[in-house]
């Protein structure tokens, strides 16, 4: 066969995209070791609206990732992108005056609107206003990738279990792998990749991010808001409160501790009673450049890794996964932002 590809996330399943559309075979690993692609909020924003900076890349990964999802909402009849405004209340008058000298950077201000949302929202603070970001939205991650996983065990094309690197061998230009030989292994396992004998010397940092489902019967907004966290509307009174960054704790199990930092947070966002109904945590694959981990290992030719999607895995996967594909078949030339060779 063509590909063995180890783990099913958001890298996994935008990889084995381009293997379909290229009529490749392949078969996948997963084995329910990383959660970070089930937790994530899964939302898309051009901006990063702590600094209003631009997002790297954001207008071309955007043209590649929105028409990426929309293609799977056709492929299984499903909707997984929400696309909404997303509301930035200013902590400040500087705050404010931050966001208007954003309008000076090309490559932020056709994002922001430059008319302020003075506005009052029911049990939202926003003493000093609201400032709106267009083109955002939210990819229903857990969704699309149960979906994905489904798709392939009907296909027969994904086995559930773990994939051991210890079990590969090498036969000139092909792998041996128990009874499967393979031209290429791409190895897309998140924070997993810290087991992984091959690439474990790339500089991947853990950052454990924790998220609330809470149901606010009194809250009823349909934007995405963002302050010191972001509340995200789920329909029904329920909405997504999120994420801590935790860089010590490796474990994907929710904590006391991170409820206890996004409840404290949530008082400084909205006035309003609310119930907890749900806790989860998973780990962001991160890199300290903040650029992702993609490329070929320096010896084994056969083996490649696509990984490194830190904390926006739905916009870069689509736009990486292309360019590892068509780098391993077509030698077109790897971003040098994300190419490993950087640190090998
Ligand atoms: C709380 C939280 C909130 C987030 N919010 C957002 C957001 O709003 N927007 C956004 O864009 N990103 C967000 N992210 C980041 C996003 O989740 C990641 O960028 C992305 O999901 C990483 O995808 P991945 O496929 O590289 O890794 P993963 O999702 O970790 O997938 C790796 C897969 O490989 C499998 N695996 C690993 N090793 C093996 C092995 N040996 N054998 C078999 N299988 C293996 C794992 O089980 C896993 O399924 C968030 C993350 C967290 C934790």
């Amino acid at each position: 066969m063509d590909y063995i590809i180890v783990g099913l996330g958001l890298a996994g399943l935008a990889f084995v995209e381009e293997l379909i559309k290229a009529n490749k075979s392949f078969i996948v690993f997963e084995d329910d070791s990383q959660t970070s692609s089930l937790v994530a909020g899964g939302v898309y924003n051009p901006v990063i609206l702590k600094r209003f900076s631009p997002v790297w890349n954001a207008k071309n990964q955007l043209a590649i990732a929105l028409p990426f999802y929309e293609h799977l909402e056709k492929k299984f009849s499903q909707t997984f992108d929400q696309k909404f405004v997303i509301k930035k209340a200013f902590k400040s008058i500087e705050d404010q005056n931050n966001w208007f000298s954003a309008f000076d950077k090309p490559t932020v201000a056709p994002f922001l609107d430059a008319k302020l949302d003075k506005k009052t929202y029911n049990g939202v603070i926003g003493e000093h206003y609201f400032g709106n970001v267009k083109e955002g939205g939210r990819i229903d991650t857990h969704k699309l990738v149960e979906a994905y996983r489904k798709y392939l065990k009907n296909n027969h094309w994904i086995r559930f279990e773990k994939f051991n690197h210890n079990d590969i061998l090498f036969e000139g230009n092909l792998v041996t792998y128990h009874n499967l030989k393979a031209s290429k292994i791409v190895f897309c396992e998140g924070f997993g990749v810290k087991q992984n004998p091959y690439f474990n010397h790339l500089p991947l940092e853990e950052v454990k991010g924790e998220i609330l489902t809470i149901y606010a019967p009194k809250l009823e907004i349909k934007f995405l808001l963002k302050s010191t966290l972001f509340v995200l509307p789920l329909g029904n009174h329920r909405y997504k409160v999120g994420a801590t960054f935790n860089h010590k704790d490796k474990t994907s199990i929710p904590s006391i501790e991170g409820k206890d930092e996004l409840v404290e947070k949530l008082k400084k966002v909205i006035t309003v009673p609310y119930k907890i109904i749900d806790q989860s945590a998973g780990i962001r694959p991160a890199v300290k450049d903040r650029r992702p981990l993609v490329g070929v290992h320096h010896k084994y030719k056969q083996l490649n890794v696509l990984n490194g999607l830190g904390t926006r895995g739905v916009m870069i996967a689509p736009t990486v996964a292309k360019n590892l594909f068509q780098h391993i078949e077509f030698g077109t030339e790897l971003d040098p932002e994300i190419d490993i060779n950087r640190f090998d």
